[in-house]
């Protein structure tokens, strides 16, 4: 696996390399980003891996600067995934001086995460769009986790008619449910057995669906009292189509429940699909 810090490099790197598979990451790897290396290897004939903790999708200072950081130890894992290339630009490869120009996606981008994180989807878009450019790849992996990244990503990609397929992998937990995410080594001890109310209250949301609950706002709050149980507040729970993320207020056919929720130090997000 080669490593590779600017765009000419990875242009040349990525000329006549067959069917290109790119996993846009912000590293601090875990098997959920490992799932997606994994899949592109099974698919492309060229993995490329991004790695680049993208500043301007950050509206916390602390957020950005706390966050986990580790490129020998996420190139070595991204190398015994398959991937051929680490492609790890520094900042003023992808924001040189004068940079002024920013993707905005409506609608989707503007609720839930976009709400709460004031400029974050600015920020993810307008990186998705530089870095979607930057490698051409023929198809772009994305976590399930991130279930309104993937929504707005797929608007931007329709929209611009980028030439690139969007796969989607499923979220992966850790054996207690908790969702994979780089944030969860900030969680104390403690922290770390109070988030388990967010996997858990989705989960019970969901049993609650199956077993002919529909009422969005019955299952939110079934979400939000597993929260309470912990004294965890939600910053959200919502009741969502998955594609177009706007709320549902019947649960009538299969529905996207996501939420955020503050433990200790971090901002945690998750969801669930449920079905009536
Ligand atoms: P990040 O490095 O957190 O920006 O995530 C990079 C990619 O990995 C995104 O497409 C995420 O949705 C995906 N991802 C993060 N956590 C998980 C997880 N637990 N399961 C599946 N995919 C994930």
């Amino acid at each position: 696996m080669r490593i590779v810090r600017d765009v000419a490099a990875v242009r040349a790197a990525v000329r006549d390399g067959g069917r290109v598979g790119l996993v846009p990451t912000m590293g601090a790897f875990h098997e959920g980003h490992l799932s997606l290396i994994r899949a592109a290897r099974a698919s492309c004939d060229l993995v490329v891996v991004w790695l680049f903790v993208n500043p301007t999708q950050f509206n916390e200072a602390s957020d950005l600067v706390n966050y986990p950081r580790d490129e020998d130890r996420d190139a070595a894992l991204a190398a015994e995934c398959g991937a051929d290339i680490l492609f790890a630009p520094p900042v003023e490869e992808v924001y040189p001086d004068g940079f002024a120009t920013t993707v905005t996606v409506g609608g989707i981008a503007d609720v839930l995460e976009g709400a709460h994180r004031p400029g974050h989807f600015a920020g993810v878009a307008t990186v998705v769009a530089k870095m979607l450019n930057m490698v051409g790849p023929d198809v772009a992996f994305f976590g399930a986790k991130d279930a309104q990244q993937v929504a707005a990503v797929r608007r931007m990609v329709a929209d611009l008619d980028l030439p690139v397929a969007v796969e989607v992998l499923p979220i992966v937990r850790e054996p207690d449910g908790l969702a994979m995410s780089s944030r969860n080594v900030r969680l104390d001890a403690d922290d770390r057995r109070r988030a388990l109310a967010l996997s858990r209250g989705l989960a019970a949301a969901r049993d609650a669906a199956a077993a002919g609950q529909a009422d969005a706002s019955a299952l939110a709050g079934i979400v939000a009292d597993e929260l309470a149980k912990e004294d965890l507040a939600a910053e959200y729970v919502a009741v969502l189509d998955p594609d177009t993320f706007t709320p549902v207020t019947t649960v009538d056919r299969p529905a996207l429940i996501a939420l955020a929720a503050r433990v200790g130090p971090v901002r945690l997000i998750d969801n669930l699909e449920v079905h009536p």
